[in-house]
């Protein structure tokens, strides 16, 4: 009888159960190796343990919560993995490689709640949280199908609200920041939030650097209510007021993701709402991205020149400002597009 997942438990935990089977608590240390720096998905591959052992894991646990059903990869080498839920459910991450690093994104829940105007996640709604164990098997899957390179960063920015996932998405974080898993510090490790005011703040509590990312996409409260619903709960003065408690108490830069979308929140007049909300903090930086187009919404990024002019406007305001342009388009893994092409497909 598999009944439990070994994914998601930390290293703690594993040696209270090993006690409990009367065995020796380092053995914890050899598990959590061979899931998390070998690669291992079966207990009995796992060498060194005694047979007992590897008899007792096979019964009562289980090693992983997901099951990959494909992988696609993009020409820029960023790969989508779209997985199962013992549910049923599907759950998408993303891998994206650069020279020096290799970058996990995480969705956190299955759909959406928050109905972004711009955003695939939340069209067919909201379906569950994801567990810790899911969370984790996500960055393994990365990691396994990665050529095995190391995992250097992780970014909560797929399908979901990380911090309406809260306990979970913490727990989720100390455990890949722990030394016997990936070891990911907590500098590389990103939420990013459609700007949760309650979350915010209590993440600022926790004593981790984790680096924290809000969503904006408008600088204005009536075309941020009109493209976030969530601004009508959290409107902006009251964002601006806990981003700025949040880099206060824990020394970290703040990142205002910023899409531009044609004909929406694109112009000169919106640069200059942005350049007046953020003055005064001294540790922000905006990144800009071109909407994705999403077929089912009617979206489309602003002219090449108009990006430009924006930007140029931020940069002459002393704004501290990075235009990024996504990853992965033709595998419809770049933000905001997770998940619904793949539910059409597997689901209609
Ligand atoms: N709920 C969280 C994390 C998920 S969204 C949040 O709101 O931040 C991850 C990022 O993708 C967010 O910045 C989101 O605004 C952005 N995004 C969503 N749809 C997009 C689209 N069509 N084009 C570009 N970025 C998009």
């Amino acid at each position: 009888m598999n009944s439990r997942s070994i994914i998601g438990l930390t290293i703690q935990e594993l040696e209270q159960v090993l006690r409990g089977w009367k065995q020796e608590a380092f053995r914890a240390k050899q598990i959590f190796s061979w899931v998390y720096k070998k690669g291992i998905t079966d207990f009995a591959r796992m060498s060194d343990l005694p047979r007992d052992l590897r008899k007792s894991l096979e019964e009562n646990f289980y090693l992983f919560d997901l099951k990959l059903v494909k992988v696609l990869r993009s020409k820029d080498r960023t790969a989508k993995f779209l997985l199962e839920a013992e549910d049923k459910s599907r759950i998408e991450a993303v891998a994206i490689p650069a020279e020096k690093r290799l970058t996990g994104c995480i969705s956190t829940q299955i759909g959406c709640k928050f109905s972004c105007a711009f955003c695939a996640s939340g069209i067919s709604g909201f379906k569950r949280n994801l567990t810790v164990a899911e969370m984790v098997s996500e960055a393994l899957f990365l990691k396994n199908n990665s050529a095995q390179q190391k995992l250097t960063h992780l970014v909560f920015m797929g399908t979901g609200e990380p911090l309406d996932n809260y306990e979970n998405v913490l727990k989720a974080i100390r455990l890949v920041n722990s030394p016997e898993t990936f070891h990911i510090g907590a500098r590389r490790i990103t939420i990013s939030t459609c700007g949760i005011i309650p979350g915010m703040k209590k993440l600022a509590g926790e004593g981790l650097q984790v680096e924290l990312s809000i969503s904006l996409h408008a600088a204005d409260d009536k075309t941020r209510g009109r493209l976030m619903p969530v601004n009508k709960k959290y409107p902006l003065k009251e964002l601006i007021a806990a981003a700025k408690g949040y880099s206060e108490k824990t020394g970290r830069q703040i990142t205002f993701e910023y899409v531009l979308i044609k004909g929406v929140n694109s112009d000169l007049q919106n640069a200059l709402n942005l350049v007046k909300i953020l003055k005064g903090m001294k540790l922000a930086k905006v990144n800009l991205i071109p909407a994705n187009p999403v077929k089912e919404l009617a979206l489309e990024p602003p002219a090449k020149k108009d990006i430009l002019l924006f930007r140029d406007y931020l940069l002459k305001q002393g704004v501290n400002v990075t235009l990024r342009m996504p990853r992965g388009e033709d595998i419809a893994a770049a933000c905001g597009q997770l998940r619904l092409r793949d539910e059409k497909i597997y689901h209609s």
